[in-house]
């Protein structure tokens, strides 16, 4: 996979049930607050982008999007 200009991520709120999956899979991204509320890292950098895709995969809402990767 390569990165792209910009790569981003994004959670739809519709989705997300705050499982938290995705903190364990990437604690540098995502953090469950205590008041209930995802909160996470909108860029990514190159070295994020393995964590965020690893992420993404894990959630079990399928609620997380990234944009910017190709799989060229
Ligand atoms: S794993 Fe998916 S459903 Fe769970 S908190 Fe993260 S984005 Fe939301």
């Amino acid at each position: 996979m390569k990165l792209r200009k910009r790569p981003r991520l994004s959670v739809n709120n519709e989705r997300c049930e705050l499982f938290g999956t995705c903190q364990w899979e990437a604690p540098g991204l995502f953090e469950l607050e205590r008041n209930g509320r995802l909160r996470y890292r909108s860029r990514l950098t190159e070295e994020d982008w393995e964590p965020a895709v690893a992420a993404a995969r894990s959630c079990p809402m399928q609620a997380i999007q990234i944009k910017g990767i190709s799989d060229e």
